[in-house]
């Protein structure tokens, strides 16, 4: 990946020759408020969890308010870990190989958020590693940014829905806490949200894409863009140059944010 040029990588997008930045991206002005917003979450109060939870990991009648939601939003890194590996909460537990919790710089100022893992993923237990992946890799490489070092990677749904069927409401809500505390943990400047299914359960709406795109949106306090899924960015090739756009208002709005936030000198 770090030989290909920023032209193979906007070919493999099929992004050229239409799509090709002729200026400079343009610093956004990014609202005093979302500025504020972004500043970094205040740490956890409850100490890191040193000894085994009695969690109920277990399927049943489990809201984000419920006594394991608040119990996985007081975990550090290493037991949300062993959490989303040992859970239970949902049918999809009993079909899958492995959980798949993320991967990257768990410091990273972005962090970009899929739908959950497909039969690659399940069989890796990394999220985006089929073709979609490498589409995303090369996504996220046309903005500088690169898998293992400077993002990091999660989706909505830790495991597998069999036969790659949509998630059900019931398992994106016994999942939602651990993306919540990745979140907070992580404390990422910048969400990017792939796919409808990963922007609506992030920002609990029924709205399109095509509604949500081009736009600064808020989950837990951190800005959110939204733009199209790999996969289907694999099977349209006409919203391609739309997730283009998508990424480069990113970047502008990243920029913006590291200008608010940086010191004055
Ligand atoms: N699609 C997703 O949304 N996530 C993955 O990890 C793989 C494919």
């Amino acid at each position: 990946m770090s030989s290909m040029t920023r032209e193979d990588i906007l070919r493999e997008l099929e992004l050229l020759p239409t799509w090709q930045l002729r200026a400079p991206l343009k610093v956004l002005d990014v609202p005093a408020t979302i500025a504020e917003e972004v500043l970094p979450v205040s740490a956890p109060t409850v100490p890191v969890v040193a000894e085994p939870v009695v969690l109920s990991n277990q399927a049943g009648p489990v809201d984000t308010s419920s006594g394991r939601a608040v119990q996985i939003d007081q975990m550090d890194w290493q037991a949300l870990q062993q959490c989303v590996q040992e859970c239970q909460a949902c049918g999809l537990a009993k079909a899958r190989t492995q959980t798949v919790f993320g991967v990257g710089d768990i410091n990273a100022d972005w962090l970009f958020v899929g739908e959950a893992p497909g039969e690659e993923e399940d069989s890796q237990g990394e999220p985006f590693v089929g073709q979609a992946g490498k589409l995303l890799d090369n996504m996220m490489a046309s903005i500088q940014l690169k898998r293992r070092e400077n993002v990091y990677i999660a989706n909505v749904l830790k495991c597998r829905p069999p036969e790659n069927r949509d998630p059900h409401a019931e398992e994106v809500r016994q999942c939602a806490p651990f993306l919540k505390r990745q979140v907070a943990l992580i404390k990422p400047k910048l969400i990017v949200a792939l796919g409808k299914f990963a922007a609506q359960s992030l920002l609990q709406t029924n709205d399109s894409i095509a509604s949500l795109r081009g736009r600064l949106h808020d989950y837990q306090g951190v800005p959110v863009i939204v733009t199209y899924h790999p996969a289907h960015l694999l099977r349209d090739m006409a919203d391609k140059a739309k997730a283009w756009e998508d990424l480069c208002f990113a970047k502008n709005t990243m920029q913006g944010l590291n200008i608010t936030q940086s010191p004055p000198q």
